[in-house]
């Protein structure tokens, strides 16, 4: 009996010296990430932002540049500098609707500020800020289209939208009885609607609009029919670095610099 019980305690000695090692161990950096992203941007001296690539206005990669470029970058620039000041570099990693919360999960980014709706299903996997933009999701089509409004997304009309947006799950909610086509992001739906493979591309207006100024020959029909208020998103179980995220958007709202910001990019 005694002897047993000496051999338990033994192997829960053993057990705890490995759980210690392990937290102290080689893959420190990982555990740490996984249990405080906030802390660790400080260490590292830089925060990650998920940015689109493929959004004009918001996030787009310049080709002549290799700068990306919009409102969603220059924000998170200036949350940044707002933030830490200069102690701490912002860098950039593109991720698309499909992928933004996959890479924040896996640690791959910090935080997303990629026209992202905050919704009740989404803040079942992440954590987001307040509301930084307002948009409504609308359809473009080609001018002189006969689409001009959901109620024309009839049988036999085709769709575009892209992969893990909002979009795509509204419109078959909204307009059951038209076929949509879902692309990987908003470059390939926009060059398929050029294409004539769909009769319309559905997102959030402010998205459309970049579309729209790139080619005028296509113009946003029916106004809106959903609401998509934009939050930053972060890793689950970070609400410390919610709370900056907020604070510093606050002051940017109150300095006037969000403001200049979004005057910047958004014309509509
Ligand atoms: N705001 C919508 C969403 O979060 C559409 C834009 C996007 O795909 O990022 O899904």
């Amino acid at each position: 009996m005694f002897k047993k019980r000496n051999v338990v305690k033994m192997a829960l000695v053993t057990t705890m010296a490995a759980l210690l090692l392990a937290g102290c161990g080689g893959d420190k950096a990982s555990t740490d990430k996984d249990k405080d992203v906030l802390a660790q941007i400080k260490e590292d001296k830089k925060i990650v932002f998920g940015v689109k690539h493929d959004t004009r206005l918001f996030g787009l990669k310049n080709p002549s540049t290799g700068e990306v470029e919009g409102f969603d970058i220059d924000l998170s620039k200036a949350l940044a500098e707002e933030m830490f000041g200069k102690d701490v570099k912002p860098e950039y990693v593109e991720v698309t609707s499909k992928t933004r919360v996959g890479l924040l999960n896996n640690g791959k980014v910090d935080a997303v500020v990629a026209t992202m709706t905050i919704t009740d299903e989404r803040k079942k996997e992440v954590d987001f800020t307040d509301v930084y933009f307002e948009a409504g999701q609308s359809l473009l089509v080609k001018k002189g289209s006969k689409v001009q409004s959901i109620d024309d997304l009839k049988k036999g009309t085709t769709v575009l939208a892209v992969k893990g947006s909002t979009s795509t799950i509204n419109i078959r909610e909204k307009a059951p009885e038209a076929t949509v086509l879902e692309f990987e992001n908003y470059a390939e739906a926009f060059t398929a609607l050029k294409a004539g493979k769909g009769d319309a591309l559905t997102t959030d207006d402010a998205i459309l609009y970049g579309m729209a100024d790139e080619d005028p020959s296509y113009e946003l029909v029916g106004g809106t029919f959903t609401e998509e208020p934009y939050g930053i998103a972060v890793k689950k179980g970070n609400q410390e670095l919610v709370d900056e995220l907020n604070k510093a958007l606050k002051s940017l709202k109150d300095s006037g610099k969000y403001d200049e910001i979004k005057d910047k990019w958004i014309k509509n």
